[in-house]
């Protein structure tokens, strides 16, 4: 590269020829500065100059890979002090990365989770972030490609859990399908999370994540042959229709019917279904139906989009790219095999997929906070206001200090309900851990609440402008109710885990 001396950046310093040093590099700004969207006159103004503070007071340091191309040469010897890291690699700003994943001993991570960490994080750096960065403002949906590489990597499968779907898959870093386990599992929700948790991360396969599971668990034997492969692969996308427009969180009162033809060989499926993910996108929809009264007339059914099933896109606070749909079924043919588990046993198998779901809404809120810790971390370090860089004030670093403590006490309890699954079969799961991981979910929602609130105050006005340094906490803050609502509204959850709990409340104990 070629090297300047400070002297000779310095004498370019009009409009119709303008450099400038930013971290030791020199940039011609000349034609770029009728282009730049802060207007060329701030430019102007540093012409000649190192702009470095100024820069990074404003921008974000992917701006300067986007604009790479703009790189003239070096100042001669100096080295640039950002060190934008490679992909894959893991932040070294504190608390950016769970504990145990920075070298602190932990009594769940292995050199196997760390190894597949990395390896996620690679995957997901080189093939995620050039696809949300082009995205995910826009609304639409993820690229077929992206989703084909998730497949190809096995990852689809992986986010499903461990289990014997993953036997005889080659997965990254050599992880072997057997030691394959539920902190694998978790890492992979939090690695795909950091893209834009609520928006374009929801696009990337989500409902599979939630629809599939059923078909895996309780499905009959034709079904898992035929369909899971096609999901894995990433050719086909599936999702979960339970919720209805008059019935949320009583799932029990769910009124989309399914009659049986005369002949006993197929169900006619008429109903409607509200804020499906991945809806728009989806090839299978894994439907809750009334197939009779009460709640054990709620069964589960396989339906493939086809004759009389339309989706409509539903405009949420989040992005289109997670392609919630208003889905329409109107005298859908479905074969009677479509059941998934008994007829009848709806209930249970909709109340078995609740406690995974709930438990990787954790695992992905937790990343996703931490990401916003991260900026927040940055931003507190690099803003300067009234002459002192902001983590100099104890209001921000009590506000940095109270988001991290919160964090990482969640961090804790759903490590721990984690591991609890790693020795659970999916039925003791099922019983025993329903209660916990609905509590687990309210008190991670509440942390994502606080989190989200502070680091507005700490961000200011960028934290409501959907560009720039505080775009991801704008994202973070705009679909933060998003985990408060879906898969059980804190409400739900809290009085879930009371319930259970009473189940086990000793008869004799007293006072
Ligand atoms: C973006 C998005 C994506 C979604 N994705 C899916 C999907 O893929 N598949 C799917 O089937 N559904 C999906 N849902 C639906 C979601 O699970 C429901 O919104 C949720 O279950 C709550 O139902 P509701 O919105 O109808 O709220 P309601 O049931 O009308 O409840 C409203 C509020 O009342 C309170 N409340 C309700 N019951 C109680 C109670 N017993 N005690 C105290 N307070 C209570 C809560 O505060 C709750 O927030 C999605 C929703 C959204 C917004």
């Amino acid at each position: 590269m070629k090297e300047y001396s400070r002297q000779e950046v310095a004498k370019h310093n009009k409009p119709d020829d303008l450099w400038v040093i930013i971290d030791a590099q020199v940039y011609n700004l000349t034609d770029f500065a009728d282009a730049h969207p802060g207007s060329a006159l701030v430019l102007h103004k540093v012409a000649g100059t190192d702009a470095t503070e100024q820069f990074f007071a404003l921008h974000r340091h992917e701006i300067l890979r986007k604009y790479s191309r703009l790189v003239i040469g070096k100042i001669a010897s100096e080295s640039p002090l950002l060190s934008i890291p490679p992909p894959g690699s893991f932040s070294k700003v504190p608390y950016a990365e769970s504990l145990a994943i920075l070298d602190k001993p932990s009594p769940f991570y292995t050199q196997s989770h760390l190894k597949w960490k990395a390896a996620v994080r690679h995957f997901c750096d080189t093939v995620l972030a050039p696809d949300a960065e082009q995205y995910s403002n826009l609304g639409k949906i993820p690229d077929k490609e992206v989703l084909l590489k998730i497949g190809s990597a096995n990852l689809h499968a992986c986010r499903l859990g461990p289990g014997d779907h993953l036997k005889g898959l080659t997965l990254l870093a050599g992880v072997k399908p057997e030691e394959f386990d539920y902190f694998h599992e978790a890492i992979a929700h939090e690695e795909f999370s950091r893209y834009g948790i609520y928006c374009y991360a929801e696009g990337l396969a989500s409902g599979m994540m939630i629809g599939a599971p059923p078909v895996m668990k309780f499905g009959p034997a034709w079904m898992k042959q035929q369909v899971l492969p096609k999901l894995f692969s990433g050719e086909k996308m599936i999702c979960l229709a339970i919720t209805e427009p008059g019935h949320g969180s009583d799932v029990a009162g769910i009124q989309c019917e399914a009659v049986k033809t005369p002949c006993g060989k197929f169900f006619i499926v008429n109903g409607t279904k509200k804020w499906i993910t991945n809806g728009t996108f989806s090839d299978y929809f894994t439907t809750a139906v009334r197939t009779g009264k009460g709640p054990t007339g709620i069964s589960m059914l396989l339906i493939e989009r086809g004759e009389g099933v339309t989706t409509e896109s539903i405009k949420t606070s989040g992005t289109a790219t997670a392609g919630t749909a208003y889905v329409t079924f109107e005298n859908v043919k479905v074969p009677v095999e479509n059941i998934i588990g008994k007829e009848g046993g709806g209930f249970a198998v909709i109340m078995a997929n609740f406690n995974h779901e709930r438990w990787a809404m954790v695992a992905g809120a937790c990343a996703g906070a931490r990401l916003v810790i991260e900026d927040c971390f940055k931003w507190a370090s690099q803003r300067k206001v009234f002459g002192k860089p902001l983590i100099e004030q104890p209001v921000i670093r009590f506000k940095l200090g109270q988001m991290i403590a919160e964090l990482e006490a969640v961090q804790s309890w759903y490590e721990i309900i984690t591991y609890q699954m790693t020795k659970m079969s999916y039925k003791e799961q099922t019983q025993q851990l329903a209660g916990p991981i609905g509590l687990l979910k309210y008190r991670c929602t509440r942390m994502t609440n606080l989190v989200a609130d502070n680091a507005v105050q700490i961000f200011g006005g960028r934290a409501i402008t959907r560009t720039g340094m505080g775009r991801r906490i704008e994202e973070f803050q705009r679909v933060n109710k998003f985990g408060a609502i879906l898969g059980g509204a804190e409400e739900v959850m809290v009085d879930l885990g009371v319930r259970q709990a009473m189940k086990v409340f000793p008869k004799d104990a007293r006072l």
